[in-house]
């Protein structure tokens, strides 16, 4: 097929909701891709935080390969190993809990506000949210979102959400009520424009949740699966939540999602309550631990600490010359540089010069390398990004 053929039938017969580059990709390795002109690109935004583990990892590759010549798939009314492996392998990193799978971040995220209403009984419901938060597109996590460009023209959304400042002691405070029943967070905003939630304010969310028997929700779809330099972000809050919903990267680059709850309140969810067809099939589990094994196999974490402290001085030093950089912020490898421009142009041109980056929230240009980037596909993207970045200072 030649490329204005591809191009003429998504215009024709693909729902046009999607701001498309005009690049079609054939190909992936690490941190590589290559579309169908041969050109290779560096890719600094993988799968918006899909592949953690670079594209097509072998540990996936093989994973998966190996199952599919076995079985694709059981429904969810028998057992099957993979499922099995996963969960107690997701408690093991998380905490003593239990697992619901799904396909999707916006499906975890539906969970937990189902599983937030059923704790409630009826008597309480509201979930507390934040600006600038994302959850989905799904009517329950679109209303919990606190972004209102994605809500506009499909109201009426489910009730009971309070959206609130983010890092606001005094807005929460006044907006607990008695009929509060979650508070749902991401401790970095990601398409909010990397908004990195408070120490404190995220200690005395859980002391509230305790005292008040709420319950605390991080939603680690962006987050989790090492991003942040630990398995989860909430590891580095020095907390524990009573529920974290996972999506992303979980599955290597095929669909997964998972909402995982704490042991003592997990019963809470009772035959028929909630399902899904597909959630937690043979390939995707399989898959799933394919990812956890690299990751800890391959000491990702630890290489995305250090290349997130090398990347994060690179970046300080390039702001002090640089006059269009007002700030920049993360945690581990989720990298946000706020700046005083809008930033499509920005990632537009980098496109051209061959290394894959996003922008979010029109100034926030995000970037989120592989776990396993070298020191030296930093430099090389460092290298583009400087200057690009200076032509348009
Ligand atoms: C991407 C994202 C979602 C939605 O995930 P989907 O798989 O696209 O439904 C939810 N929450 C956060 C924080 C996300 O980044």
């Amino acid at each position: 097929m030649k490329k204005q053929d591809v191009f003429q039938i998504y215009q024709d017969c693909i729902l046009n909701t999607y701001t498309r580059q005009p690049r079609i990709f054939v190909k992936g390795k690490g941190m590589t891709l290559v579309d169908i002109d041969g050109k290779k690109y560096l890719d600094f935004f993988p799968g918006w935080g899909v592949s953690n583990v670079g594209h097509c990892h072998p540990r996936v590759m093989s994973a998966i390969r190996d199952q599919v010549s076995k079985l694709i798939h059981i429904p969810n009314n028998f057992y099957h190993t993979q499922q099995a492996k996963l969960a107690r392998e997701l408690i093991y990193q998380a905490f003593p809990g239990k697992v619901f799978f799904c396909n999707s971040g916006t499906e975890a995220n539906e969970a937990a506000i189902k599983f937030a209403r059923a704790y409630g009984k009826g008597e309480r419901f509201e979930i507390i949210t934040f600006e600038n938060s994302f959850h989905g597109r799904t009517l329950g996590s679109l209303a919990a979102t606190g972004q209102k460009k994605y809500q506009e023209g499909f109201a009426p959304l489910p009730e009971g959400f309070k959206v609130i400042k983010f890092n606001s002691w005094p807005a929460l405070e006044k907006t607990i009520s008695d009929k509060t029943i979650a508070i749902m967070l991401e401790l970095v905003q990601g398409e909010g424009g990397i908004n990195v939630a408070d120490r404190a304010y995220v200690y005395k969310i859980r002391e509230i949740c305790d005292k008040k028997n709420i319950l605390m929700i991080i939603d680690e779809v962006q987050t989790g699966i090492g991003r942040t330099g630990k398995m989860f972000a909430f590891q580095h809050y020095g907390i524990e939540p009573d529920i974290i919903t996972l999506a992303k990267a979980l599955g290597g680059g095929l669909p997964i999602g998972a909402m995982i709850v704490k042991k003592k309140i997990a019963d809470t969810f009772k035959p028929g309550m909630h399902a899904s067809t597909f959630g937690g099939g043979l390939v995707i589990c399989k898959a799933a631990l394919g990812v956890l094994r690299a990751i800890q196999k391959e000491h990702m974490l630890k290489n995305a600490q250090k290349m997130s402290a090398y990347i994060f001085e690179r970046l300080d030093a390039l702001k002090a010359r640089c006059k269009i950089i007002k700030t920049v912020r993360g945690i581990g490898l989720m990298i946000g540089i706020e700046l005083n421009i809008e930033g499509k142009a920005i990632t537009e041109e980098c496109l051209n010069r061959g290394l894959v980056i996003n922008c979010t929230h029109n100034t926030v240009l995000r970037l989120m390398p592989a776990l396993n980037v070298t020191r030296k596909q930093a430099d090389k993207a460092l290298h583009i990004l400087e200057k690009v970045l200076l032509k348009f200072s």
